[in-house]
């Protein structure tokens, strides 16, 4: 277990955001947790649970422990009629995990690629991408609780998923340290390619039976023409949940805008898009202090060069008040404001 103080945390979120960790300490594995547990003084202090930080917005200097996962391996642990089961380190990085389950022909993962972040972060708010959401393809986790040291192992009622959700947001945030995810990868393997813009490159390529590798090089091109590089503009990708309505409160708001851009959904319930709304409030492209809105993408907020969290917020409060005035809608943010 390595042990660190005053660590800047600006290489280790994706909005390059200012923000120095009082102590910061690596995992790579279980016994590291059972360390932090029984230090006599990390044990009591509060813990901040670190992945690769792509969705997180850091607003201040941050005086509880930082725990960052770096927990390592990726392996085929069991193979079934109906599915493989690959188990990764929390602390791989998620897009690698896609890239050597296509390497080693078992594929599923492929409508995720590119996502950013790391494997244990994953279940934390069921990532998702092109009609694929994790949930869809989890096994089990192990984790290490936070108070009693003690291993667990997680299946999917436990982990209670929902949209951008999961137990791991809510009575288990900085509890429970996620050290290893077990992904159950369908055989045989079914392309899931409903998604217009998979759907339209598909007829682009002339393609009607794609194998799984085409399928990640579309979402890949398709991300890549959409979305920010971290690498290059800060960013945690979309901003805000898209928001969930009643049908009467949608038939209202279509009344007034007719061209929201929304999806029924199983339950009866509606999906706004979010971006749609920010976009058609004027937002697109605007700049406050150095923080701004994606020209492309009204639902990313990216650092326009040194911003600091608070300006981030500020511009994510602004946001919400002109949707609420418009539409009557408050959007919730869907990455974890520290
Ligand atoms: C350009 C861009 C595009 C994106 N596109 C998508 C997308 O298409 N779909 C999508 O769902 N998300 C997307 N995201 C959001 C982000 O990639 C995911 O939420 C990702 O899972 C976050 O991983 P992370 O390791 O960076 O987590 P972090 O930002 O480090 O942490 C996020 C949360 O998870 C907790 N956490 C992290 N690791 C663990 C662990 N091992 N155990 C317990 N808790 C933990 C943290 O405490 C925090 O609450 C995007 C982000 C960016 C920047």
């Amino acid at each position: 277990m390595q042990i660190e103080s005053g660590v800047s945390l600006k290489p280790y979120n994706t909005f390059g955001l200012p923000a120095v960790a009082q102590t910061l300490v690596r995992i790579t594995g279980d016994a590291d947790v059972r360390r932090v547990v029984d230090h006599p003084q990390l044990g009591r202090a509060p813990k901040f649970i670190l992945g690769g930080g792509s969705n997180i917005v850091l607003t201040r200097d941050m005086p509880q422990v930082v725990l960052k996962v770096e927990v390592r391996g990726i392996r085929l642990v069991e193979t079934r009629e109906n599915a493989w089961i690959v188990e990764a380190g929390a602390g791989e990085s998620w897009h690698e995990l896609v890239v050597w389950t296509l390497a080693h022909g078992l594929p599923g993962l492929e409508n995720m690629a590119l996502i950013p972040g790391t494997v244990g972060a994953a279940p934390v708010q069921n990532i998702g991408a092109y009609g694929v959401e994790l949930k869809d393809r989890f096994e089990s986790l192990d984790a290490v609780d936070l108070v009693t040291g003690r291993s667990v192992t997680l299946g999917p009622s436990i982990c209670a998923f929902g949209y951008r959700d999961s137990v791991f947001k809510h009575s288990l945030a900085n509890r429970s340290v996620i050290t290893r995810v077990r992904l159950r990868l369908p055989r045989p393997w079914q392309p899931v390619v409903g998604y217009l813009d998979i759907a339209r490159r598909m007829h682009d390529d002339g393609v009607a039976a794609p194998t799984p590798q085409q399928v990640a090089d579309w979402v890949c091109a398709i991300r890549r023409a959409k979305l920010p590089d971290p690498a290059t503009i800060g960013n945690a990708g979309s901003f805000f949940k898209n928001p969930v309505v009643s049908p009467e409160q949608c038939r209202d708001i279509i009344g007034r805008d007719p061209e929201i851009v929304h999806y029924p959904l199983p339950d009866g319930t509606i999906k706004l898009a979010a971006g749609w709304m920010i976009d058609a409030c004027g937002w697109k492209g605007k700049t406050v202090g150095k923080a701004g809105v994606y020209e492309k993408q009204a639902l990313v907020l990216v650092n326009r060069g040194g911003a600091i969290g608070s300006e981030v917020m500020t511009l994510a409060r602004a946001i919400q008040e002109s949707v609420y005035g418009r539409f009557g809608i408050r959007l919730e943010p869907e990455p974890v404001v520290v």
